[in-house]
């Protein structure tokens, strides 16, 4: 049977475009009436300024939502992107053999039912882009369209989302999802950032993740209503020790688990407070 190949683009708004790459990592480009705005750059197994000169011959900047190595893998084929500085390490060089791994592991979860791709397609460039910080607040006026920056840390130190304030959308990175990892930094820390998120609540109707249509399922559906309430459930459990704790294992490491709603929240049990 045919395959696809390693993208398929979606208009999820006008001038709004969710690229899901091979059902390992969704990449973002809104479209302005100036400049365009690309959020993540996957795990670079697609030319992606082919893809975007395709969809868009406006200027455009690259923000990374973090540093994870499956949305800055393609971080090289350009040449300056955006990302918190307390995530800025992914860049200085990108791991590629992290990348390959996760690839690997993603097609063992099936993405090669669906796509033609394999380790070899990633492009592992070595010049590294010149790096921009992102900071709270900032904003990205692509003429008559803005899109703001919070900061949303927890899955990472330096997590970001972007909220579309004329289409109401969140692109939340892997920072509010319905499988939030938080391997890395404190229960405490992830809260503080839903609450961000939360501050923000009335300005969104639509969480769009970084992972849309993963491994094997091609859907590029967005996150459903409770999500954000429910994670922020599950911390203050957690927090309080009235949470249901399960052992489970994120991405292939040991971790604790608690379900609640939508929401499956993985973790380490020995940081949950920052201190
Ligand atoms: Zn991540």
């Amino acid at each position: 049977m045919a395959k696809l190949k390693t993208f398929q683009v979606c208009e999820i708004a006008k001038d709004t475009y969710a690229i899901n790459e091979a059902g390992m990592a969704a990449m973002f480009l809104v479209v302005g009436e100036k400049r365009a705005l690309l959020i993540d750059t996957g795990v670079g197994l697609t030319d992606l300024k082919s893809l975007i000169a395709q969809l868009t011959d406006l200027p455009y900047d690259v923000v990374l939502t973090h540093g994870h190595m499956d949305h800055v893998g393609g971080a090289a084929q350009f040449d300056q992107v955006y990302i918190h500085p307390a995530d800025g390490a992914a860049l200085s060089p990108i791991d590629y053999d992290a990348v390959a791994d996760y690839v690997e592991k993603m097609i063992r979860f099936g993405a090669t039912d669906v796509y033609d791709c394999s380790t070899q397609d990633i492009k592992r460039l070595t010049k590294m882009p010149e790096v921009k910080y992102l900071r709270d607040g900032m904003i990205f006026n692509l003429g008559g369209r803005i899109l703001k920056v919070i900061e949303t840390p927890g899955h990472t130190a330096g997590s970001c989302s972007l909220i579309d304030v004329r289409e109401r959308i969140l692109f939340s990175g892997d920072a509010c999802n319905v499988n939030l990892l938080c391997m890395w930094e404190s229960i405490e820390t992830l809260l503080s950032g839903l609450r961000a998120i939360k501050a923000h609540e009335h300005e969104f109707d639509r969480n769009f993740n970084g992972h849309i249509g993963y491994a094997g399922m091609p859907m590029m559906i967005s996150m459903p209503d409770s999500v954000l309430s429910d994670a922020i459930h599950i911390c203050e459990s957690i927090l309080e020790g009235s949470a249901y704790i399960e052992r489970g294992d994120a991405m292939g490491r040991p971790a604790s688990v608690v379900t609640y709603g939508n929401v499956r929240i993985c973790f380490d049990k020995d940081r949950l407070r920052n201190s």
